[in-house]
């Protein structure tokens, strides 16, 4: 099923083997023409504008854009006690990860009398974009908001599409996800709607205030990241998240039925979902194979999952050794990447791409998209080469506060008069001397 390429007896280099791994992309600039005027009547109407748009694109006109208290409180009162208990056991697992990820601010006494100081400052209001077309994603609620709280983010506003079939209201396990995290305030609006009604700001229908905020994060279609990418310089924003992707790094040890399952796992998001086995064992792939289309024929979402492990962006990469594989992931740092090898946790101390490393038979992609402790938004696209996914620190900025004495200055005095000489900027030296 799956596509395949042979590296093996081959060193390529990286460009060629970036080349060797398409993925699919998502046509961001296509849409912006059309999101673009869409965000300039938001900032210019406010919340009549977002109806109108929500009526066209969601085919539903709620009568507010906040959703009440009462209705919060009965989507977790109904929600399924089953759904519940896993929820509350993501978050808990969550919160205790990202607990240890809070950064102490730090001192440094660099001169006798003249200290830096990095002290960590949460973003004072943040957005939080929860998907609502195609599927519903609770997980992505609890992945947003739990890195955001533990930051110390004060003001937290939950944004979903809101649902003809519940009247308007988002999703109900989107609002009982909010509930079950503290968070009180959730707004009805999906799509670059949102991301616009966010950033500006507007009056609701009964007069109350939506308060714009500084940031949005979380994941959504490419309407929603157009808006993002649009506003970006306007509210800070997480990366803008692609089509979701694997890549399983085995070799014969591995178990060709878990393989398959997991691949399938993450081609189940999307048709452009990209699922990508490297392996230095070709009866490895041939099973793997196999078991694809075993599996594939018994899953709910067949055509979806067809597609995807079909598309030019997936495939099965053949190659000499697992050290060969290492450098081929490498390349194509996945947003999750699967170590299914011997002595797994030494070939993943060699990755330095990725956006998520999962290691060994038991650790596969659904427990991180759910339940291991871990973030599931992650750098897709390539970008783990230069990013990391949604964490504490993405809520936190790093504020210098710069404190010196008066020798502490007239110490240094000289050497900030030569170089604010050598740029030619004399009046940055003459704030020095005019002091003494
Ligand atoms: P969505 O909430 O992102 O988009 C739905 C909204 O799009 C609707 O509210 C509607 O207003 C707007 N819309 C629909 N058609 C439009 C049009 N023609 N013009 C303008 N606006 C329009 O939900 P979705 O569509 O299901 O997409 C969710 C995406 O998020 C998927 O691609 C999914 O894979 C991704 N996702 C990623 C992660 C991650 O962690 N990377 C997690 C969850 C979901």
């Amino acid at each position: 099923m799956l596509t395949r390429t042979d590296l093996r007896g081959r060193v390529p280099s990286t460009v060629e083997l970036r080349a060797t791994l398409p993925r699919a992309e998502m046509d961001v600039e296509h849409v912006l023409h059309r999101v673009r005027p869409l965000i300039e009547e938001i900032r210019d109407r406010g919340v009549p504008a977002v109806l109108e748009f929500t009526e066209k694109f969601d085919g539903v006109r709620p009568e507010r854009v906040r959703v009440g208290a009462a209705e919060l409180r009965r989507a977790l009162d109904e929600l399924d006690p089953a759904v519940r208990a896993a929820l509350e056991e993501s978050i808990s697992r969550a919160r205790k990860v990202h607990a240890d990820q809070r950064r102490t601010d730090t001192t440094t006494q660099v001169v006798p009398g003249g200290t830096v100081t990095e002290r960590w400052v949460p973003v004072a209001r943040v957005g939080l974009y929860a998907p609502g077309g195609l599927a519903v994603y609770p997980s992505s609620v609890v992945m947003n908001v739990v890195p955001a709280q533990a930051a110390g983010v004060e003001s937290l506003v939950v944004c979903s599409p809101p649902q003809a079939e519940f009247g308007g209201l988002p999703h109900p396990t989107i609002l009982a996800a909010a509930q079950l995290l503290g968070v009180e305030e959730v707004w009805a609006v999906g799509g670059a709607q949102a991301v616009a009604l966010l950033a500006y700001g507007g009056e609701d229908t009964d007069g109350a205030e939506l308060a714009p905020v500084d940031m949005v994060t979380g994941p959504g279609n490419v309407y929603v990241t157009a808006a993002k990418r649009h506003l970006r310089s306007l509210i800070g924003i997480d990366s803008e998240a692609g089509p979701t992707e694997i890549a399983v790094l085995a070799d014969g040890t591995a178990d060709p039925v878990h393989v398959a399952a997991d691949l399938i796992s993450q081609a189940e998001h999307d048709p452009l979902a990209a699922s990508v086995l490297v392996t230095s064992s070709p009866e490895l792939a041939d099973a793997v194979d196999a078991e694809l289309e075993r599996q594939v024929a018994r899953t709910k979402h067949v055509e979806r999952i067809r597609t995807s492990l079909t598309g030019e962006q997936s495939g099965c990469i053949l190659v000499s050794t697992v050290e060969d594989g290492v450098r081929v992931v490498n390349a194509y740092a996945a947003e999750h990447l699967e170590i299914q090898t011997a002595d797994a946790e030494a070939v993943a101390a060699k990755i330095r791409n990725a956006g998520a490393i999962f290691v060994g038979p038991y650790a596969p992609v659904s427990l991180g998209d759910y339940c291991a402790g871990s973030n599931h938004v992650l750098p897709t696209g390539g970008c783990a080469r230069h990013s990391s996914g949604l964490s504490v620190q993405s809520f936190l900025r790093g504020i210098h506060v710069i404190s010196y004495d008066e020798q502490a200055l007239r110490d240094v005095a000289d050497k900030v008069v030569a170089l604010a000489d050598a740029e030619d900027l004399p009046a940055h030296g003459q704030a020095i001397t005019a002091r003494f």
